[in-house]
């Protein structure tokens, strides 16, 4: 076994691949970009060596460097996790050169996966089923057109060096076929560099069932399938395994046709066949098609581990280290069922769109495998893929399993970005999904009942408004109450642009009561967030935010005060606390002259500091609170004397 692996990646992958390491007495070496400095996979290894700039072409696709970093820290091997080299048969050759092990396997099997077309004649030879269409070198846009013709509608182009669901256009009807073919062509050139396409059979209610495969370089083993139909955009959503309605036939013949095609390439260390499966009746022997090999680690390995026990990162240690295959085939079996949801920092209502921010707060429970690369205060930047963490569950049942999802979700806590949490929830609670029937384009056909945000509960919003004058005790178990009768507090919200205003009062350490619109809550708060109508709600105000947890999370933003405050007008003679707040610091005292602007007082409310400044120039009539001090919004905190007339 090797001493010392250098790991060429970052985030969650790089961190999964040094704890198995570390297991097994391998020590570890990280790489990072300038962006990367103070990453948790830089802090989990045993050494650390930095690359170059944030741009992955500056850092982590860099071979020559990296190789360097590897024979400077007199590291063996190389192990590439998923994306950047992880695929690059020239890396491979290069690692090779310099005397290192590469944990993958050899440049030529991965060249002969590397373009779709060869790799689809390749397994055609081998014996492997194959998705009826045109591969060929001829890409004459007539002559497409034509195999589309000949092959029959629906059709799906594809760029041969495609991957992650880039240069690939579904086409209806012939009429649509020259400009889909262009734009397919266009994604390809600037994706890829390379606009070469194939053309194949459309399989209608299609399924993605994927095997995993492990090699030695000789012989191979497969370790079942993963079906992975839950997709948005052909970007997978939700993993599970095994696959719903799998049976022990189809499942040995999709086996058979893996471990064909990996022994047909000498295939060395963890691989994916994926298959695309027609749905429409039933899963059949004879309905499953070869689509591409990806020849390396996958993102939803872990689902696969829960379901056989094999630490798969294990596995290619050893077998990169020269051991043969761990298990035979007659040794691996199938206990239970897993999920993987993968939680990203995305805006859902705006399209999905990727999104950045700051993890003020980051929690993950312990019910779940939660594989993850950030920490709370960690970035998430726009460098690299915005991927959170990946929650993967197991049980003896996919009911069960799929029980624990749900709930692992309603218990993750993310604030500083906006997340798909929500949307991956909605998706647990879906009734075809629930019952195993779903399909490449369950997420499309349900999109707005998927994305659709239920109205706020009158418990969600008592609870917002008193995590908004910090009942939480995490500042002052009794902020907020006074022995001579509740004080009522405006608290004013946005959700989205839908305003709420609530009125609360504190009724003793860690109590309030919320008046929402007509209806009256008392809320304690507690070890597990607020108690509210006899439920939990957790929540937290962070930064001028209420962030709700559970279920389906959600964002308050907290109407800005300040900004009411200016609105009542420039001229005021008395300075009001805008919010209900901690009265910090005052600066004045009655006879004291001030100018336009000076201040006044700093009021602590949602755990940040305001500063009241004074409206005009004037002299200080009356200072009416003190330092300490906890006021309702409204209150009157300094008195300026009357304006004189002019003349
Ligand atoms: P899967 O999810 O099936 O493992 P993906 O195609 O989603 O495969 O890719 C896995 C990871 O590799 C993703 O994080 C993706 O961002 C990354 N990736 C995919 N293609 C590339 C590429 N050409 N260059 C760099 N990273 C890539
Ligand atoms: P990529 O390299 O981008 O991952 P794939 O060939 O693996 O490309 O296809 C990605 C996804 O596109 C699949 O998971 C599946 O949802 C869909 N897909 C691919 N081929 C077909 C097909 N022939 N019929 C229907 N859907 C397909
Ligand atoms: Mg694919």
């Amino acid at each position: 076994m090797f001493d010392k692996i250098l790991i060429a990646n970052r985030g969650e992958i790089a961190c999964r691949i040094i704890r198995t390491a570390r297991s097994m007495g391998v020590r570890t070496v990280a790489v990072y970009s300038d962006a990367d400095a103070q990453a948790l996979h830089v802090e989990l290894a045993d050494q650390a060596i930095h690359i170059g700039g944030p741009a992955p072409r500056d850092s982590y696709l860099r071979g020559d460097v990296i190789i360097r970093a590897a024979l400077e820290t007199g590291a063996q091997a190389i192990h590439p996790g998923y994306g950047f080299l992880s695929e690059n048969p020239d890396f491979v050759d290069a690692v090779t050169a310099a005397g290192l092990v590469f944990i993958g396997p050899s440049a030529s099997a991965i060249r002969a996966m590397g373009l779709k077309d060869a790799a689809k004649a390749l397994m055609h030879k081998a014996g492997v089923p194959v998705v009826p269409g045109y591969h060929g070198a001829d890409q004459g846009p007539a002559h497409l057109a034509g195999a589309a013709e000949a092959i029959g509608y629906p059709v799906l182009i594809k760029a041969v060096a495609g991957g992650g669901g880039k240069g690939m256009r579904l086409v209806n009807a012939p009429a649509d076929f020259m400009d889909a073919l262009e734009s397919a062509k266009g994604e390809a050139a600037t994706a890829f560099g390379n606009d070469a396409v194939l053309v194949e059979k459309y399989i209608t209610k299609p399924r993605h069932i994927e095997v995993q495969v492990f090699g030695d370089g000789v012989d191979a083993v497969h370790l079942f399938e993963r079906d992975c139909s839950l997709q948005r955009r052909h970007q997978k959503v939700i993993e599970e395994a095994p696959a719903p309605g799998m049976t022990a036939e189809m499942r040995a013949a999709m086996g058979q046709a893996a471990v064909r095609a990996a022994r047909a390439i000498g295939y060395a260390g963890a691989g994916t066949v994926e298959f695309i499966v027609d749905g429409s009746d039933g899963l059949r022997p004879d309905g499953f098609w070869f689509m591409e090999m990806n020849t390396r680690l996958q993102v939803e390995h872990p689902v696969t581990e829960a379901i056989t026990g094999v630490d798969l990162v294990e596995w290619q240690l050893r077998v990169a280290a020269g051991e043969g295959l761990p298990l035979r085939q007659q040794d691996l079996s199938i206990t239970g069922h897993a999920f993987e949801a993968r939680l990203y920092a995305e805006d859902v209502p705006a399209g999905f769109l990727p999104a950045t921010g700051r993890l003020s707060h980051l929690h993950f429970p312990d019910t779940a495998r939660s594989d993850s690369g950030v920490r709370a205060g960690d970035e998430i930047s726009p460098w690299y893929d915005p991927m959170i963490a990946k929650l993967v569950t197991h049980g003896a049942s996919r009911a069960i399993a799929l029980k624990r999802l749900e709930r692992a979700l309603a218990a993750t806590e993310v604030a500083g970005a906006v997340t798909n949490l929500a949307f991956l929830g909605a998706l647990t609670r879906d009734a075809a999904f629930r019952s195993g029937d779903m399909d490449t384009g369950l997420i499309e056909r349900n999109i707005t009942s998927l994305t659709r945000e239920p109205d706020l509960t009158g418990q969600e919003l008592a609870v917002a408004a008193a995590c908004v004058i910090g009942l939480d005790g995490l500042s002052d178990p009794l902020a907020g109450f006074s022995l001579t009768g509740p004080i009522w507090q405006d608290v004013s919200l946005m959700d989205g642009t839908d305003a709420h205003d609530l009125r609360i009062a504190v009724t003793g350490p860690l109590r309030a009561i919320v008046t929402v619109g007509g209806d009256e809550f008392a809320v304690n708060a507690g070890a597990q967030g607020f108690h509210v109508a006899g439920a939990w709600v957790r929540a937290r105000a962070i930064a001028g935010h209420v962030h709700l947890f559970g279920a389906t999370p959600r964002i308050l933003g907290l109407v800005d005060p300040l900004s009411r405050q200016e609105a009542l007008g420039a001229g005021a003679d008395v300075v009001l606390a805008p919010m209900p707040g901690l009265v910090k610091a005052v600066f004045v005292a009655a006879g004291y002259t001030v100018d336009k602007a000076a201040r006044l007082v700093v009021l602590e409310a949602m755990k940040m500091e305001h500063t009241l400044v004074a409206a005009r120039a004037g002299v200080i009539a009356e200072v009416l609170v003190q330092p300490g001090a906890q006021v309702a919004a409204g209150t009157p905190l300094v008195q300026l004397q009357e304006q004189q007339e002019e003349g």
